[in-house]
């Protein structure tokens, strides 16, 4: 599974970092979150998938 952070969208809640906290982090520049890899492990799929839901902006995009 691949995981995508639609840039414009993002605002900085910081929910996707509680929910998965190995892929997502915050920029201290800006406040946005990014990725620390696209590529999701099996392992952390459901996490990422959790975060996906839980961004009120819908700024989470997966792809098989
Ligand atoms: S939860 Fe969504 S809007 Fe908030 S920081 Fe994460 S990606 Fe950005």
């Amino acid at each position: 599974m691949k995981v995508a952070i639609i840039e414009e969208r993002c605002v900085g809640h910081g929910m996707c970092l509680l929910a998965c906290p190995e892929l997502f982090e915050l920029s201290d520049e800006d406040g946005h979150a990014f990725l620390r890899s696209e590529n999701v492990p099996p392992a952390l799929q459901e996490a990422v998938l959790q975060a996906q839901r839980g961004c009120p902006e819908q700024a989470i995009v997966t792809s098989a």
